[in-house]
C-alpha cells in the first residue's frame, strides 16, 4: 500500500512538474516580446557626438558576390578604406524587403516589429520605433531625411519619424538627384542624417536574374556604383570642412534566379554591409545582421535610450 501511494505521489508529482514546465513555456510565448525592464524612458545625448552626421545608402537586392572591382569599382575601393565590412551580413529569416528594411531601421528582429511581408500589416513601430524616432523625439537640432525608390519604406515606416521624406515612387536617378539637392544645396533642408534607398537592382534581379553573370543586373549595379561614388565624394568634401560623417552602405537581401524568398540559400540570406569612417575603430570580429545598423547609428550620434537598449536585438559595431 505504502509503495503504491509513493508511486502514485510520484506520478502526481511528475504530472505536476510537466504541467509546470508547459505553463512556463506557454508563459514565455505569452509574455509580450517588448517586455523588458528599463529604469525610465529618458534619453541621454552626448554633446560631443550629437553633431556627428550619417549617410545611409540602401541598395535593394545586392548580392555579395557582385561586389567586385569590375562591377562596382568605387564600392570595391570604398570597401578597402577604414571600414567595418561584412559580405556575409545576415538577413532576417523572412527574406522579403519589408521585414529587412524594418529591422535595419528599428534594430529589432521581425518577431518584434512584426513586419512579415511587404504589406506591413500588423507592424508594431510604435512599440519598436525606428532610430530616427529616437533622434527626432530628443534632439531638435538634427535634420533627418529619407529618399526612397520603394515608397512603402517612407509611407509605412519613416514618414512620421523624419523631417523630410519623398512620398511617391521615384526612380533611382531621382533618388540620386534628390540626395544631391539635399547634400549640395540644403534643399529643402540641410540633412544631418540621410537615408537613401535604391531599388532598381532588385527590379533587375526579378526581371532578368540576380547574378554577377547577368548583364542587366551588372549594368544596374554598375550605375548605382556611380551614384555611390558621387555621394561619398560629397561626404569626403564635407569632411574637409570639419563635418564628422559616417557612411553606411547596406542591402536588405541578396537573390538567386529571379527571386529572394529562400533563407536557406546563402546567395539570398547573405548580403552586403559596410560602415566607413576615416578614424573610427570598428568591432571587426563581430558578425553583423540587420538589427545592428540602428544601434550603430545611435551610438555614433551619442544618443542613448534605456528603452531602446532594453528592446533592441542588435549591437553597435563601433568600438
Ligand atoms: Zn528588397
Amino acid at each position: 500500500m505504502y509503495v503504491y501511494i509513493m508511486h502514485k505521489k510520484n506520478i502526481i508529482y511528475f504530472i505536476f512538474m510537466m504541467m509546470f514546465f508547459v505553463f512556463l513555456n506557454s508563459c514565455e510565448k505569452d509574455i509580450p516580446i517588448n517586455f523588458c525592464s528599463f529604469q525610465d524612458d529618458s534619453v541621454k545625448v552626448d554633446s560631443l557626438k550629437i553633431n556627428n552626421k550619417v549617410l545611409i545608402i540602401g541598395i535593394d537586392g545586392f548580392r555579395s558576390d557582385a561586389l567586385t572591382q569590375e562591377i562596382t569599382p568605387f564600392i570595391y575601393e570604398f570597401s578597402q578604406r577604414n571600414v567595418y565590412l561584412n559580405l556575409s551580413h545576415l538577413t532576417e529569416e523572412d527574406t522579403y524587403s519589408g521585414p529587412n528594411w524594418s529591422s535595419i531601421l528599428t534594430g529589432v528582429h521581425y518577431n518584434k516589429h512584426n513586419v512579415t511581408d511587404n504589406s506591413f500589416d500588423g507592424s508594431l513601430f510604435e512599440m519598436f520605433p525606428t532610430f530616427f524616432n529616437y533622434i527626432e523625439n530628443n534632439v531638435n537640432s538634427i535634420n533627418t531625411s529619407s529618399i526612397v525608390n520603394w515608397v512603402p519604406i517612407n509611407k509605412k515606416i519613416l514618414s512620421r519619424d523624419v523631417d523630410y521624406n519623398t512620398e511617391s515612387q521615384i526612380s533611382d536617378s531621382l533618388v540620386f538627384i534628390e540626395a544631391l539637392n539635399l547634400l549640395l544645396n540644403d534643399d529643402p533642408i540641410k540633412p544631418d542624417i540621410l537615408f537613401l534607398h535604391f531599388d532598381e537592382l532588385d527590379a533587375a534581379g526579378h526581371n532578368f536574374g540576380f547574378s554577377p553573370n547577368i548583364i542587366e543586373y551588372v549594368e544596374t549595379l554598375n550605375n548605382i556604383d556611380l551614384y555611390v561614388d558621387s555621394l561619398v565624394s560629397i561626404i569626403d568634401n564635407k569632411r574637409l570642412f570639419g563635418e564628422n560623417w559616417m557612411c553606411i552602405l547596406v542591402s536588405d537581401h541578396g537573390g538567386d534566379g529571379y527571386s529572394h524568398g529562400d533563407y536557406n540559400n546563402i546567395k539570398i540570406r547573405e548580403t552586403v554591409f559596410i560602415a566607413e569612417h576615416p578614424s573610427q575603430n570598428f568591432k571587426l570580429q563581430h558578425k553583423s545582421n540587420m538589427t545592428d545598423i540602428a544601434p550603430t547609428v545611435l551610438d555614433f550620434l551619442g544618443v542613448s535610450s534605456s528603452k531602446f537598449d532594453c528592446s533592441r536585438d542588435g549591437q553597435s559595431i563601433l568600438e
